[in-house]
């Protein structure tokens, strides 16, 4: 691993990173020409957890090269709170990352960000307020001076209100800074932290243009947090995708934070309470309340048996924009903040009426698509053949005479094209002809008023048709051309940028079966259920000549069919975007001498044992 504390050092780092894999193309030893190296990205202030470690284990997973940063934001606290009394801890750090295998550990100070400014006097002076108002900010002024200057603080706080006292900290600035809107910052921590989201978003910025990565990592622990950024690279179209990860916790339920060290054996006990209050809410959530001043009043009742637990807000908002929510209609964000002696903790939890995802994912030819096309059936659940949109496209990309390599030509033509599944032959007047969308929504609210088990019986749906810009394409995408082109198209990562997030629109109030080659490790990371379908290169042959058969292509030789499927798997597995990748949490079911009947036996009685109604 290298440790970096400058800029140029680290820029210097990642293009030399660059450059080798660029020499590598140009001698033909690396696999992939056409997608750029993926720099995965953990911004950290330090005193590193397991918290942590899971969104650097994440990022390992899904990138070439892992950066870490560690730095203790001082825009980001106010001058009362604990920025002086932060853990640093950095050798520690350095191990915990050594065993993560990060490649680069930045660790800048305040002065390399540009934070802090150096005077002719030597005496060091803060970019991001007016001088002499506020010396949290300044790492390297010594701490006598700190203490003066933080007294004369509490005595100009008594007299401004928070929001005042932002508002002057901001015009006095120096440091161009990033705003983000206060619809996201208004409520939860930004109403005791009015500077706290424009600190985080400065820096954030900062580092990421810094870094330039493919992805970065955030915990929904500080879902405020996540929101903003995710909104601010959105709004400064940011070339970068936010991650957000799942909250680690100790054993007693207690969200792992740098800021547990600060607490005593009792106080920890007491902390714990937050996150039993909230699953006692999310019990009440999952037996049918969604009124919010029934949910935050559950939690509110429970930490008041935490004597020492002072709550600062108990509050349900949407976890996107942060709006305060009277009811939750099919998601809302329940979060608590509380302060225990001195420690300010801040904890959360999702409450989701999304219906289960059933991610299938595995090699080309594994039977994924009638699988999951029959499990949906079986199961009541809608079918969304990712395979088909990759298909679609490259169909729509040959019609247009777009050369295959011509990736952004590619790019402007699937910004603009509209797919679409339009179910067929079910016989059925009320569904014939209707899009995925209103079926979904159709689905979803006959699957609201379903509080037991789904049925396992008769099949609800007949297979959907796929249209590109209105022309209906079902057949077509299926042709050996298509088939002998998808992967290349597949691979643009501008093409996967645009269909993943269809896809995810499509999922997002659930009720689907979907599957591909990274549906469960990228797409839905969070699905209920995950499969992951394989069988030996010889039996997919077998299948998928048969496949042709049936299709009346005629007799393609099996051998040839063989080689196509060992190269297309080579090629799926070792591509550097979105490879062929299995879950940790994927059930792997190989289905060589299985019946498809079998086969969707084992994973109906999965998803009965996995989901709870
Ligand atoms: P911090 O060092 O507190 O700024 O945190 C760095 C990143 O780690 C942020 O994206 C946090 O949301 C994330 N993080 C902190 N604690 C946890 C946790 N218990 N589980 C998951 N992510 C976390």
């Amino acid at each position: 691993m290298r440790l970096f504390t400058t800029i140029l050092g680290l820029r210097c780092y990642l293009d030399s990173c660059r450059f080798k894999r660029h020499d590598l193309e140009r001698s033909g030893s690396y696999p992939e020409v056409a997608t750029p190296l993926e720099i995965g990205f953990v911004p950290t202030m330090g005193a590193l957890h397991a918290g942590h470690l899971s969104l650097i284990q994440r990022a390992r997973k899904e990138n070439k090269i892992v950066v870490v940063s560690i730095f203790v934001n001082p825009l980001q606290f106010a001058p009362t709170e604990d920025f002086q009394r932060y853990p640093r801890t950095l050798k520690q750090d350095q191990t915990l990352c050594e065993q993560a295998h990060v490649d680069a550990l930045f660790v800048p100070d305040a002065e390399e960000l540009g934070l802090i400014k150096r005077m002719t006097n030597g005496e060091w002076r803060s970019r991001s307020v007016s001088e002499g108002v506020m010396a949290n900010s300044e790492l390297k002024t010594p701490n006598s001076k700190l203490k003066t200057q933080n007294s004369k603080l509490k005595t100009q706080n008594s007299k401004h209100s928070l929001r005042e006292r932002y508002a002057n900290k901001t015009q006095n600035s120096k440091l161009t800074q990033v705003l983000p809107p206060t619809s996201l910052t208004s409520e939860l921590c930004g109403r005791s932290r009015p500077e706290h989201f424009q600190g985080v978003a400065t820096i954030v910025t900062k580092l990421l243009n810094i870094v330039q990565p493919t992805r970065a990592y955030f915990g929904q622990k500080d879902a405020q947090q996540l929101a903003v950024i995710r909104q601010l690279v959105m709004d400064l179209n940011l070339p970068v995708e936010i991650v957000g990860c799942a909250i680690a916790r100790e054993p007693s339920g207690l969200a792992l934070s740098s800021r547990n060290q600060y607490l005593s054996g009792t106080e920890r006990e007491q902390a714990a309470m937050i996150y039993r209050a909230l699953q006692q809410a999310s019990s009440a959530f999952q037996a049918g309340e969604r009124l919010g001043s029934k949910l935050i009043g559950a939690v509110k009742a429970m930490l008041t048996t935490a004597p020492n637990l002072i709550p600062e807000y108990v509050e349900l908002v949407h976890p996107m924009t942060m709006t305060p929510l009277t009811q939750i209609e099919d998601t809302g964000l329940l979060a608590v903040a509380a302060r225990i002696g001195s420690t300010r903790l801040i904890d959360n939890v999702l409450l989701s009426d999304r219906q289960p995802i059933v991610a299938i994912d595995g090699p080309a030819g594994a039977g994924k698509s009638t699988v999951a096309r029959l499990v949906a059936q079986t199961l009541g659940l809608v079918y969304l053949d990712t395979g088909a949109m990759y298909r679609a496209l490259t169909w729509l990309v040959m019609q247009s005479g777009i050369a295959i390599d011509d990736e952004p030509a590619i790019a402007e033509l699937v910004s603009q094209c509209q797919i679409e599944f339009r179910e067929q032959g079910t016989g059925n007047k009320d569904q014939e002809g209707k899009d995925l969308n209103s079926k979904l929504k159709t689905q979803n609210s006959k699957l609201k008023t379903q509080n037991s088990k789904l049925k396992t019986s008769t099949p609800s749906l007949a297979s959907s048709a796929i249209f590109v810009n209105g022309q209906e394409v079902t057949q077509a995408i299926r042709s050996l051309e298509v088939t002998s082109q998808v992967s290349a198209i597949a691979a643009q990562p501008a093409v996967r940028w645009a269909l993943v997030r269809q896809q995810q629109l499509y999922g997002k109030h659930g009720g689907i079966v979907i599957e591909g080659r990274d549906i469960g490790t990228n797409v839905f990371p969070d699905a209920e259920l995950k499969i992951f379908l394989t069988a030996s290169v010889q039996e997919r042959a077998r299948r998928r000549q048969r496949d042709l058969q049936d299709q009346g292509i005629g007799d393609v030789n099996l051998g040839k069919l063989e080689q196509s499927i060992y190269d297309r798997d080579r090629k799926d597995s070792t591509r550097s975007l979105a490879p062929l990748c299995k879950a940790d949490d994927a059930i792997e079911l190989i289905t060589d001498g299985l019946t498809i009947q079998a086969v969707i036996d084992q994973i109906v009685e999965r998803y009965n044992a996995t989901i709870q109604f």
